[in-house]
């Protein structure tokens, strides 16, 4: 069998291949096709790496263009044009447009790499240990970024006290029963409290992970402006939301916040190459030169991708807009499904979105009823509870109804309202 040597030889920490055993060799837009020809429709998109697809043509080009002409590849830090590039469009088409004025920090290239790297900077800029973060939160697996993860599981991985960092109650926690806030608000201004003043809190506005859990722009505001009052900086975690996931290039836009810190990774190089980004206020940027650093701090190939998918993407308001109309075909879809499983519900926002389900198991076996029928979906939440959708931000629309539909099967026949799916083989 082919699969032999992933089996013998790699370790078994591996989790989305065991779901999903296929060898992928080719990718292109929403899909995947395995070696032996399969064709799968991808609702996973790289946990969010994929906000514009696989192998988007252009991108591709470029790369391929860039390589022959033995342009730099890696640098450290030190200064290509492909860099530059980059810093120029990412300056013109993101940054001025929306008044945000952020240093840019390139840390190492993933996504716990940008948080360990706010976490730092919150603690060096402030004085001060402590971070909070927020139930249900997720954001890396390294300690510092483990240590503002909510996940049981993942935090014993760690092997050691998991330090300097206390939880605080996400948006509706309570159900709507204790005015936000309440807790936070009372322990900064009770000298009495033994809650030591936190340098920084560090937020997700959508909980990826953590069942998406999707906070509301006043709950958003709310926080930022009792920060700004106790002069606590304010980390969105940007990760997974951010680059169009919700709807708008940043996830906060909407709340009309400005965080002191901003973590972006995932999807900024827009090929699904390795980058991270940390952004922070000028005045926030007391770093040493290097005082914290790294090997794989210039991908220039994904400085390229970078840079030219903000132009594809983000030179006007057309894209966005032709994503309004496709989130809400998909949160339409998804509010249709709901209606065959009682108790089950639409989470999330914009393309970060997913149907949550009462018995905890049924998520799972949505996803491997979808998996049956040539789709990949994954699951969210502490108990794996919530199936989520997460298909490319330019999928065509015949291809976000196709998914939406073999979804709906999946659901139904996960529930034991339908049969077997005859398996169609896709052509190469
Ligand atoms: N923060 C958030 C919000 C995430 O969703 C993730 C990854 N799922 C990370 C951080 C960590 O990113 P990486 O896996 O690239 O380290």
């Amino acid at each position: 069998m082919a699969t032999d040597i992933f089996d013998t030889r790699e370790s078994q920490v591996r989790s989305y291949c065991m779901n999903w055993p296929a060898v992928f060799e080719r990718a292109e837009g929403p899909y995947q096709w395995s070696e032996d020809g399969t064709k799968y429709l991808d609702f996973f998109s790289g946990a969010g790496a994929l906000n514009y697809g696989h192998n988007h043509p252009e991108l591709r080009e470029l790369i391929v263009e860039y390589v022959a002409n033995a342009g730099v590849t890696h640098s450290m830090d030190m200064k290509t044009p492909a860099k530059r590039r980059f810093l120029e469009v990412f300056e013109k088409l993101i940054l001025e447009p929306r008044n945000l004025d952020y240093k840019v920090m390139f840390p190492g290239p993933t996504g716990t790499n940008t948080v360990e790297a706010a976490l730092k900077l919150a603690r060096k800029v402030t004085g001060r240990q402590h971070i909070l973060s927020f139930t249900n939160a997720f954001h890396g697996m390294t300690l510092g970024s483990l240590s503002v993860t909510g996940n049981s599981m993942k935090r014993r991985g760690a092997g050691i006290p998991l330090t300097n960092s206390s939880k605080i109650p996400y948006d509706d926690y309570f159900g709507g029963d204790v005015p936000d806030f309440i807790w936070l608000e009372k322990v900064l201004e009770d000298a009495g409290s033994g809650v030591d003043k936190p340098a920084a809190v560090i937020v997700e506005t959508v909980q990826g992970e953590g069942g998406l859990n999707a906070a509301r722009m006043e709950w958003l505001k709310e926080l930022s402006n009792l920060l700004k009052r106790h002069k606590i900086l304010l980390i969105v975690d940007d990760v997974q939301a951010g680059c169009g996931r919700t709807g708008t290039f940043f996830s906060f836009e909407e709340a009309g916040i400005y965080p002191d810190i901003v973590c972006v990774s995932k999807s900024i190089s827009g090929y699904g190459l390795a980058m991270a980004l940390t952004l922070f206020k000028p005045e926030l940027d007391v770093w040493e030169p290097g005082e914290h650093n790294g090997t794989f701090r210039g991908n220039n190939l994904a400085f390229v991708t970078a840079a030219r998918a903000l132009e594809l993407f983000w030179s006007d308001d057309s894209f966005q807009k032709e994503l309004a109309g496709k989130i809400e075909a998909l949160h339409t879809g998804m509010e249709k499904i709901t209606g065959h499983v009682k108790g089950s519900y639409v989470k999330g926002r914009g393309f970060l979105a997913g149907i949550s389900f009462p018995a905890p198991d049924t998520a799972g076996k949505v996803a491997a009823e979808a998996y049956k029928r040539n789709m990949l979906v994954e699951t969210s939440g502490p108990q794996d509870e919530v199936i989520k959708l997460m298909p490319p931000l330019n999928i065509p629309d015949e291809d976000l109804q196709k998914g939406l539909q073999i979804l709906e099967e999946a659901v139904l026949a996960a529930t034991g309202q339908m049969g077997e799916p005859s398996r169609l083989r896709a052509p190469h």
